[in-house]
This record gives structure tokens, C-alpha cells and sequence, in this order.
């Protein structure tokens, strides 16, 4: 029998906290799902409970998110259900036609399934997988991979990093490797200086107004240059060599030796289980991925499911709070626990937080744009590195202008991680702009044969 509730929420990273937070004020029941087995999401990546971290993600900048993560984690009336991949969503509307969910999540004791009448979608971005040649190389990461090591297990994996691609992210987790004892050899920015600086001065109050941003990059730079780290710009990465793994890294026309690489263009939405159901998608912008429409109360275009966060666009962790803070009223008033009128006064503060967040984030999205420089492929490179396939196999179906024909013809897109990484590539390839990408189908995470056997079996009796 299915756990019920009245909410879930699929991913406790800064929205689906925000959300679940405001929901239990008002007396909802709700459940927060996460394939992490600790709340906190992709900025907020918490240790495993045995690590004792002293100054944990110290800093100004995570004390509002770090406030809401105790506030979530003591709160007795949000059920945390850690540890859980949602492989599946589908529509169960009630009798009298309410909408009505439920949810298939996979853990190490097997297959659970909870229902809900209202679920919110948060599960945020992933870094854009950028092929080039070498890219498949043991020692080359996303940087937001290295990153994850860590925060969460304390581990620098490499002993020579370097960071290479067009967001400034790479400068935080350049500096974060540093403080942690680590070897940064250099971080190389693709694009040119002044363009960069041009972005900036093309929208001068909001870069103002987000000031802090800026210093956070301003400080991150300051410890670069402490621990004499390089940061070049106008350096884009052509290349990764190696017999075994990662030797260098060749960008600008020069050789960078090294034993690891973060490649950093930019993130993508999470985007699996609103298109599974069926909601509208949109182009995500620069760096490609889908992000899921929605109202000003963050309904998607399904009746019931809501969006909040990185699944919406990427913006940064203070506007998914905000997203995640006004689809927990929104859901309230959508299951009457409040009136429109109060609806829309506890909505007001962070709307207008979250404008102000996502003019920022276009502004960011300018000036970290990879797409003028995505590196060339060889014909070997592998576009799918979960299925093994080059672009020589895709070269050949460019005219059929749909990445589903592709996935047929040639698996890309079939392997473990669903197409999460080549879907981007291949769209691009074939510069279709009508395509609406693959087909999301269940399982949205990697599931084993004895979950999938129980689920057909379930279905089919
Ligand atoms: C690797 C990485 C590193 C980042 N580092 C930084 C940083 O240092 N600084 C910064 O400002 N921003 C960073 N960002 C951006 C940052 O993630 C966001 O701004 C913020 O965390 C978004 O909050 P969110 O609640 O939308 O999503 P998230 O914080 O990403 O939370 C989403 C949660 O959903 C869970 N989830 C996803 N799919 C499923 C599923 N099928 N089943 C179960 N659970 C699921 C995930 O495990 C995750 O915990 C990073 C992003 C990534 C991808």
C-alpha cells in the first residue's frame, strides 16, 4: 500500500526545502524525495552523517541557504524520504476527477511507490556534458562532479586540476580546490576578457544590484592569485591527452600537464519527469535542456504538478528559495489550506526576490554563452559515451533533423544516463530548432532488473 500525502516533493535542494517549509505551516502532509540520502541539493551537498566538518560551507554566502536547511531538517511535520530515485511519475486522478499523483521510487531495499495529490517538481540542473576529444579519458569531470567530491566526501580527485570552459563557476570551485590543500595548475575562460566585461557593462544596475555575486567571484580570484594559480581567458580547450588517463590538456594552442580535468560550459534543468508526464517544455537558453513552464504560482501545464527551481531554468540557489517558497503557497491555495487574497500577500516578498534573481541569471547566461565555443569533434569522438557512439554515426542521420530517429538508428541517447548528456550535443548537431528532443520514458534514474520486473509486474496484474 502506497504511502499518501497531500504534497510530495521530488528533491530537497533549496526549492523543494523553501516549498515543503511553507507547506507545513499550513498543515499540509508532505514528503520530500531525494536520491541523496541527506537534504541540501546540489549547492548544499551535505557529508555523509558519520563525517564530523568543522566550518562546513562556511561564508556569507551559504548562511541564508544553510538557515533554511536546519530549519527543514528539524521540522517533525516534513517526512525526508533520503535515499530515493524517483524512477517514474504518472496521473492518478481521484474519483471525482482531482488530480492526484503517483510516484515510483527506487532505493537499496527496492521499490516503493507513494501517492499525492499535489507534486511539486524540484530537481534542479546538472553541469552541460561538453564532448571534445579525450573527453572519455579517466580524470575528466563536469567541474560541478569535482565539486561534489568535495563538499560531500572531502576528497580532492586529482593531484594537477585544471578548469577549463566559460562559466565562472569554475573560478569557486578553482579556489575551493585550493583552500582544500589541492593543485590547481590553471582555469582557462574560452572566451575573451572584454567580452565578458562588455556583458557586464551592457547591464550596469544589475550588476550592481547583485553585487554580491560579484564579490563572491572577486574573492574567489583573490584566492586564485594567493596560491598563484593562473586564469587565462581567450583559452578555449581543443583537446585531452593521455594513454591511460589524463595527461594534458591542450587549449590556446599550448599544452597544460595535468591529471585532471573539470570542464565547465555551463547547467542544464533536470528535465525527465516533467516531459514523462507530459508537461510543456522550453528551450532553456544558452547552454540548451529544457526547462518546464509555468504560471506565477509555479503550476506546470499539467493539472496538480508544480515546478519550482532549476527544473524551471537556471537561475542560481537564491532564486529557486524563491521559486520553491511560491509554489509552497500555491500549492496551499490550490488545496484551499488559504485564500487567494492571503495567497498573494506571502507570495509578494519572494516574487519579487525571484525577478531580481532571474535578471541576474540572463545576465550571467550572457556572459558565460558557450555556444560560439563548444570545441571541435573528431570523427571518433564519442558524442553517447554511455552506448559508444562517435560522430561518425551521427554524421550520416544529420538530415533526419530528429534526435529520436537518431536514438533508434544508433542507441545514443539509450544508455544509464537516459541521454542526459548527449541530448544536448546532438540537438545541436542536428540544428533542428523544432525538435523537441527524446522521448522521456520510465525509468528516469538507472534502475536494476529485479525494480523493473516488480514494476511490470504491478502494472500488468
Ligand atoms: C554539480 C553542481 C554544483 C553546483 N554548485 C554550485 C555552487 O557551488 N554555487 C552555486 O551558486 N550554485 C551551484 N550550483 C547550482 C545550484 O545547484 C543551484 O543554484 C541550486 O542548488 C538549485 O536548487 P534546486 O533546489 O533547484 O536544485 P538542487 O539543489 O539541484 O536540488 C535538486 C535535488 O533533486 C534531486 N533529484 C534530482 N532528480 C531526482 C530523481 N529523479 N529522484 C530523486 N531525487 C532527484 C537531486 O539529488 C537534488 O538533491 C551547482 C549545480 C550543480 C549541478
Amino acid at each position: 500500500m502506497a504511502e499518501r500525502f497531500d504534497v510530495a516533493v521530488v528533491g530537497g535542494g533549496p526549492a523543494g526545502q523553501a516549498a515543503a517549509l511553507r507547506l507545513a505551516e499550513w498543515g499540509a502532509s508532505v514528503a520530500v524525495v531525494d536520491e541523496q540520502p541527506r537534504p541540501g541539493g546540489q549547492i548544499l551537498r551535505q557529508p555523509p552523517t558519520a563525517f564530523a566538518v568543522r566550518g562546513w560551507m562556511a561564508g556569507r554566502s551559504y548562511a541564508e541557504l544553510r538557515s533554511q536547511l536546519e530549519r527543514f531538517g528539524a521540522d517533525p511535520d516534513i517526512a525526508w524520504r533520503g535515499g530515493r530515485s524517483v524512477l517514474g511519475i504518472a496521473r492518478q486522478p481521484d474519483s471525482g476527477g482531482e488530480p492526484g499523483f503517483a510516484v515510483t521510487l527506487s532505493s537499496a531495499e527496492g521499490v516503493d511507490r507513494i501517492a499525492a495529490r499535489r507534486l511539486l517538481i524540484a530537481t534542479g540542473c546538472q553541469d552541460l556534458a561538453v564532448p571534445l576529444p579525450g573527453w572519455t579519458l579517466p580524470g575528466v569531470y563536469a567541474a560541478g562532479g569535482l565539486q561534489a567530491f568535495l563538499k560531500s566526501q572531502r576528497i580532492i580527485p586529482g593531484e594537477r586540476v585544471v578548469l577549463a570552459g566559460t562559466h565562472p563557476l569554475q573560478l569557486v570551485i578553482a579556489a575551493q580546490i585550493v583552500e582544500a590543500g589541492g593543485a590547481v595548475e590553471a582555469v582557462l575562460f574560452a572566451q575573451p576578457r572584454a567580452g565578458m566585461i562588455a556583458a557586464m557593462a551592457s547591464a550596469p544596475t544589475i550588476a550592481l544590484r547583485h553585487a554580491g555575486n560579484m564579490l563572491i567571484a572577486a574573492a574567489a580570484m583573490r584566492t586564485l592569485l594567493r596560491h598563484r594559480v593562473p586564469v587565462h581567458f581567450g583559452t578555449l580547450v581543443e583537446r585531452i591527452v593521455g594513454e591511460d588517463r589524463v595527461e594534458a590538456l591542450v587549449a590556446g594552442g599550448r599544452r597544460w600537464a595535468c591529471d585532471t580535468v573539470g570542464l565547465c560550459f555551463g547547467f542544464v534543468p533536470q528535465s525527465a519527469l516533467p516531459r514523462m508526464i507530459g508537461a510543456e517544455m522550453r528551450d532553456a537558453g544558452a547552454a540548451g535542456g529544457w526547462a518546464a513552464l509555468h504560471d506565477r504560482w509555479m503550476r506546470s501545464t499539467v493539472p496538480g504538478l508544480f515546478v519550482a527551481g532549476e527544473t524551471t531554468g537556471v537561475a542560481g540557489a537564491p532564486a529557486a528559495m524563491a521559486a520553491g517558497e511560491i509554489a509552497g503557497v500555491g500549492i496551499a491555495h490550490d488545496l484551499g489550506m488559504i485564500d487567494e487574497a492571503a495567497a498573494e500577500r506571502h507570495a509578494a516578498a519572494a516574487r519579487a526576490r525571484r525577478e531580481g534573481h532571474l535578471r541576474f541569471a540572463r545576465l550571467l547566461d550572457r556572459l558565460s554563452d558557450p555556444r560560439p565555443w563548444f570545441p571541435a569533434l573528431d570523427a571518433d569522438t564519442l558524442v553517447c559515451r554511455c552506448e559508444d557512439v562517435p560522430l561518425s554515426s551521427i554524421v550520416p542521420l544529420v538530415d533526419a533533423r530528429s534526435a529520436n530517429a537518431v536514438k533508434l538508428a544508433t542507441r545514443c541517447g539509450m544508455g544509464a544516463c537516459q541521454g542526459r548528456n548527449c541530448e544536448p550535443t546532438l540537438l545541436r548537431l542536428l540544428g533542428n530548432p523544432d525538435d523537441p528532443g527524446f522521448a522521456s520514458r520510465f525509468p528516469a534514474r538507472p534502475a536494476t532488473i529485479a525494480d523493473l520486473a516488480y514494476v511490470a509486474a504491478r502494472t500488468t496484474n
